[in-house]
């Protein structure tokens, strides 16, 4: 579970006061691409000796060994922050492992590190702006660490004079939409400020003066009153002043840590689009809400995480953003990205790309990668070499037992050739398939002739691509 800051736009609007402050944490969900990092999941980290060297298998990790080391330097400089306003940039050939790489030194940073991985393609889409997609992928890779001392005290309810009232909300009662409750505890009476939903809750639970209840009281703040400690029924409180509860009373304690993404708090707190007509309403029910994150949505969320991390509840966790095919950007982003390094919240940009010399997109200007000379001199650049068939036997042998396939030697080796002609990714891809065979043969571990079967029936990139060109006349150009 995760949170979310609840936007109450009540009484704090027309008075003119910070409305932030009535933002809320409950639970968000994560809006991670699980997808784009499922082939990957066998990495776990750079896989190098403390010394810094590579251990040949490790952590994942095959092989690669020049490019782990030169991915752990790297990770030490981060450390350091020595690599502020600098990027990385992944240079080899197709199905050299860059991603793997990139994520390995994700994991090296520590396991709660976001990390987002983007295409370079990505940013063209006919209904969002080029830079709006690179800062939501820039917010991806931003994480928050939430840290909450949840305590829970017992108290019996008392009734409270109309002069303690008054005391306690300052002239205002009932006015300022809280009701006051009293508290007796072990250390004397205290006075508890409910949003009227709650207190009607009470009453309906039949909470009367003289019973025990208990209070949540999170970093400080009253979270949740009920009638046991496992809260069974809960209410939210929405009072966001409180009366800090009496120290040394504590009934029993409770530190919960959350992971979220700066991108998580402005979906969970986007509105959705579009008006209330009944076509919108009904789009609405057919796809899932689309949310609309506005400027000012990402200027309120960033206050409040400031707010969280002047108090010492939340701690920023830059993670890693991925841009592969980086060559497929044009100028406004890479001036988009020269800025954003620049900026304090700025997580690990890893670029990677497998070309050589060619234009920067959108000019006539050659530079190398295709990336302009600005960006490039900001640049850390690690190369990555073409696996040989060993490697790439080892590597799907690494594959076959994470995604619990059973596969024999011969069957093995067959598919490392196949990786050699067309590639890993394409040799990786066929196990999956090559199980289903397997099972449809009566079998519950691939042999030769499943793969033979599957490879007759998927084409690679390469083999489609000569398809293509010789059977040119065929298709609609
Ligand atoms: P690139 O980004 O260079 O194209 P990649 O990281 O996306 O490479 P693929 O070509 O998709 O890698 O590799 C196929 C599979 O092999 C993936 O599951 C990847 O994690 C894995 N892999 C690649 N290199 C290694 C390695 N050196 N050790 C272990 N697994 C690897």
């Amino acid at each position: 579970s995760i949170f979310k800051f609840q936007h109450k736009h009540t009484e704090t609007e027309q008075t003119g006061r910070d409305n932030t402050k009535k933002m809320k944490i409950e639970e968000v969900q994560s809006t991670t691409k699980k997808q784009r990092i499922a082939t990957h999941t066998h990495i776990k980290g750079l896989g190098l000796e403390v010394t810094g060297k590579a251990i040949p298998l490790a952590a994942g990790f095959v092989g690669q060994v020049a490019a782990r080391e030169a991915g752990g330097l790297v990770v030490d400089m981060i450390r350091q922050k020595k690599m502020a306003g600098r990027a990385l940039l992944l240079a080899g050939p197709p199905g050299t492992g860059k991603t793997a790489l990139a994520l390995g030194i994700s994991q090296e940073l520590g396991t709660k590190v976001p990390f987002c991985p983007m295409v370079g393609s990505e940013v063209y889409s006919s209904e969002v702006k080029k830079t709006e997609v690179l800062m939501e992928n820039f917010r991806r890779a931003i994480g928050l660490r939430i840290k909450e001392n949840k305590e829970v005290y017992e108290g019996e309810v008392t009734e409270l004079s109309p002069e303690e009232t008054e005391s306690v909300t300052g002239g205002y009662g009932k006015a300022i939409s809280h009701v006051i409750i009293g508290l007796k505890t072990v250390k004397g009476t205290k006075q508890l400020k409910l949003d009227p939903t709650i207190y009607d809750a009470l009453i309906k639970e039949k909470v009367a003066v003289g019973d025990v209840i208990y209070i949540e009281s999170n970093s400080g703040a009253v979270k949740r009153v009920g009638r046991s400690d496992a809260f069974a029924t809960e209410f939210d409180l929405e009072a966001e002043e409180y009366v800090p509860l009496p120290k040394g009373e504590v009934h029993k304690k409770k530190e919960i840590v959350q992971d979220v993404t700066l991108h998580d708090l402005d979906a969970a707190n986007a509105r959705p689009q579009g008006g209330q007509d009944i076509l919108s309403l009904m789009g609405q029910m057919m796809k899932p809400r689309k949310t609309e994150i506005t400027d000012k949505l990402r200027q309120e969320i960033n206050k409040v995480v400031n707010r969280y991390i002047d108090e010492g509840v939340a701690e920023l966790v830059p993670g890693v953003l991925f841009i592969d095919e980086v060559h497929m950007l044009d100028m406004e982003c890479f001036s988009y990205l020269n800025r954003a390094l620049e900026s304090s919240l700025s997580p690990i940009v890893i670029f990677a790309t497998n070309r050589g010399i060619c234009t920067v997109r959108g000019t006539d200007m050659s530079s190398p990668h295709g990336i302009p000379v600005d960006l490039l001199d900001r640049l850390v650049i690690i190369r990555t070499e073409t696996y040989g068939p060993a490697e790439m036997i080892q590597i799907l042998a690494i594959r076959a037992q994470v995604e619990e396939i059973s596969i024999d030697e011969e069957s093995l080796a067959y598919l490392g050739e196949i990786g050699q002609q067309a590639s890993l990714r394409h040799a990786v891809q066929l196990l999956s398939p090559g199980s289903v065979v397997a099972k449809m043969n009566g079998r519950d571990g691939i042999c030769k002739a499943d793969l033979e079967e599957v490879n007759s029936l998927y084409l690679n990139a390469k083999s489609s691509a000569k398809l293509l060109q010789e059977q040119q006349d065929r298709y609609i150009s």
